[in-house]
This record gives structure tokens, sequence and C-alpha cells, in this order.
């Protein structure tokens, strides 16, 4: 057994386990357990430095979840956009394959918290399915391995996926989508990134929300996938008490930048059951961005989404920097709030042609009408 799976073996993972070692009530701890599982790797579990700090909220359960009856338990509708058990096909060129219920800790606000775990719903033998659709679909040209965590599977379970996606000739990329760097570093070995250098080009995004996840482990796990000349991305989720400060959140992305670890998304937290707690005012992600841009580097910034609920996939949202329009001024503001004019450019009035005559009568016959490109307006 290889070091990170004994360290998986050593977990606090049940309600026995908080009665003894966190001092919970008994009857507490085996409602928690039974809502979702528990996992805490002793290395996690070392980062804790005292009881509720960002550490802990994350991995420790809390009487909280079980609070929040009437939340939607999969609210960005992944089951409906599941045409086979393994896969969500959101987009129209890309899709989630769920290799393994598995995670290396229990995320207290995971948002798939209605599967993850659970080994009937996300399971090997939905694997060779998965493969087939996207075979079979050759619009999808980037594959997301997910979960789960993919890097829960074994070397040899997660080379024959990857094969057998580089196999199809139109998967363009494949990414992982992994928390494995931030909490459980030890299972980056260099077997691991011997075999994922085969299967080029091949992208990370690992999971860290706070900088005291930024250790020496966690740094060494980052650079030797960046040496096998894998890009590094981050996805955080913005969470009260956790990160929703943005000194935490400017610490972080500048450390994250220094273990080549570039910063690609910060979720709005979503509306899951057992996880609303977690879930901060949409204006203080808006402060945080402002406060970042412009504060420190372009390349540390990442894109503040919220997943549409219900399933309209992620959309962007930026502090307000155009203030208004004056003519064909444009009145906008820099970060530091000073105001400036930019003379936009004056656009000839257009007269349309037959060609885009043409591309008018396609969008409106579609059932869900696009919004029609000469109404854009600044
Ligand atoms: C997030 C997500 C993706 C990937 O989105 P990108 O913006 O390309 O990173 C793909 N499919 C689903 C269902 C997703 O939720
Ligand atoms: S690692 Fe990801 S999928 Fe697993 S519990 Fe945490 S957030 Fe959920």
């Amino acid at each position: 057994m290889e070091l990170w799976q004994e360290m998986l073996r050593e977990s606090v993972d049940s309600g026995k386990d908080l009665v003894e070692r966190f001092g919970f009530d008994k009857d507490l701890a085996d409602r928690l357990n039974k809502l979702f599982h528990i996992r805490v790797n002793p290395y996690y579990l070392s980062l804790i430095r005292y009881p509720g700090d960002p550490i802990w909220l994350q991995c420790i359960p809390d009487e909280k979840e079980l609070e929040e009856d009437d939340l939607p338990e999969d609210p960005l509708a992944e089951d409906a956009h599941s045409p086979v058990p393994s896969i969500v096909h959101r987009y129209p060129d890309r899709v989630l394959f769920l290799t393994t219920s598995q995670c290396s800790m229990y995320c207290r606000f995971c948002t798939r918290k209605r599967k993850v775990g659970d080994s009937t719903k996300i399971n090997m033998k939905y694997i060779q399915g998965g493969i087939d659709y996207v075979a079979a679909h050759p619009e999808v040209r980037d594959v997301i391995l997910s979960g789960g965590d993919p890097l829960t599977l074994t070397d040899f379970m997660l080379e024959r996926i990857i094969a057998g996606l580089r196999a199809i000739p139109h998967v363009e990329i494949i990414r992982l989508g992994t928390k494995i760097p931030c909490v459980l570093p030890q299972r980056v070995t260099p077997k691991l990134t011997k075999m994922l250098k085969k299967y080029h080009p091949l992208y990370v995004n690992t999971h860290f929300n706070h900088p005291w996840e930024c250790t020496p482990e966690a740094k060494r796990a980052c650079e030797m996938l960046a040496d096998a000349g894998i890009p590094v991305g981050n996805q955080a989720v913005l969470m009260k008490g956790v990160n929703d400060d943005p000194d935490v959140m400017l610490e972080l992305v500048r450390k994250l930048l220094t273990m080549r670890v570039r910063p690609y998304y910060l979720y709005q937290a979503d509306i899951t059951k057992g996880a609303n707690h977690f879930r901060t005012p949409v204006s203080v992600g808006l402060d945080i961005m402002d406060k970042l841009r412009g504060h420190t580097s372009g390349l540390a910034i990442p894109y503040f989404v919220i997943d549409a609920p219900g399933g309209g996939g992620k959309i962007p949202l930026l502090p307000q920097y155009v203030l208004g329009r004056n003519g064909n001024q444009i009145i906008m503001r820099n970060y530091k709030y000073d105001i400036f004019t930019y003379p936009d450019v004056e656009e000839e009035p257009k007269t349309p042609t037959p060609m885009v005559e043409k591309r008018f009568t396609r969008k409106k016959s579609r059932t869900k009408k696009a919004y029609e490109p000469d109404k854009m307006q600044v």
C-alpha cells in the first residue's frame, strides 16, 4: 500500500471519531454521520489551528448541516443534463466525466453531496459507458475528469480511463478536477506524474480555498505537476468564515502563483442542502474582486462566477467599471476609483446584407431565442 492510501485509512471518518476526538454529543455525531460522509485525513487535520478556524469549517461537520431540509439536493440540475450516469453534458463542446464517488476528504460545502461518497451513484461500471458516450459525440473536444476526486483512483485505473479517452481522435484536451494537491499532496508521486505526462495536452484544476492550505507539501505536489508540463489552475469556493475577506483572498491568490498555480474560478457557494450556511451575499464576492484587480498581478485574478441554479452554467460577475455613457464617451473608473472618459469609435449604421438576413432567420427558428447581435450595446 502506498503512503497516501495508508493516510486515507487513518482518516477521521465516523460519528465515533467525532465523539472521541472532538467531544461531539453522540446523537448529533450519529445524525451528522448519516447525512453526509465524514473523512479528514491526518495531513489535512494537522492544518487545523483552533476549533472553528477556516480549515476546521471545511472538514468538520456542523450542526447547521441538519437545519437545511428544504433546499435542493441537485441545485445545478446535473442529473437532468446527464445522458449516461457518468457524464454531465451541459456545454456544447465539453463534458464532466464522473469517475469515482470517492474523495480524499469530504468537504462540508460540497455541491455534489447527493452523490459523492455513494458508490451506487458514481461507479466503475459506468466508466465504459462514459468513454463510449464521448466516442459517440464528436462535438466533445474537452473532457473533465471529476467525481468525487479522480486522483483517489489508483494509477492503474486512472491510466485506463485517460488512455481510453486519448484514443478518441476528437478529444483535444483532458482536464483533471482534483482536490488532492490541497488535501492529500502525498498522492502526487513521481510515478503518477510520469504516467500523466504521456497523455498531453492535460490540464489540472485544483481546489485551494485558504492560504493556510498552501504548505510546503502542497507546493511540492503542484510543482511536480507543473514540472510534468501540466498547467495547474485553481477553483476556489467563496465561503462565510473561510475566505470571505479580501485580505485572505489576496494572500491566497499570491501564494498560489508562487506554487505555480493560476487562479481560475472563484465560485459563489451553491444553494445546496446541508451547505447553505456557507453562502455569502454576492456583494462580498464583488467587493473581493474589486480589491484584487489592479492591486495585484493580473495573473492572480480568478473569474468570479455563479453556477446558475437549475443548470444554466457558470455566469461571470464583475464589479461595475463602466459608470455610464455620454454620447460616444464611455465613462469608466479604474481600480483606485479615478474616473476616465474613453472616446468610443462611432459605428457606421449598418445596412443588412442578404447574408445577415439569413443568419437571423435561422436564429429565430430556435426554440430558445438567442439575443440578436444588432441589438448589442455597450
Ligand atoms: C464547470 C463545468 C464545465 C467546465 O467549464 P469551463 O468554464 O470550461 O471550465 C463543464 N461542464 C460542466 C457541467 C461544468 O459544471
Ligand atoms: S473534494 Fe470536491 S467532490 Fe469531494 S467532497 Fe470536496 S468538493 Fe465535493
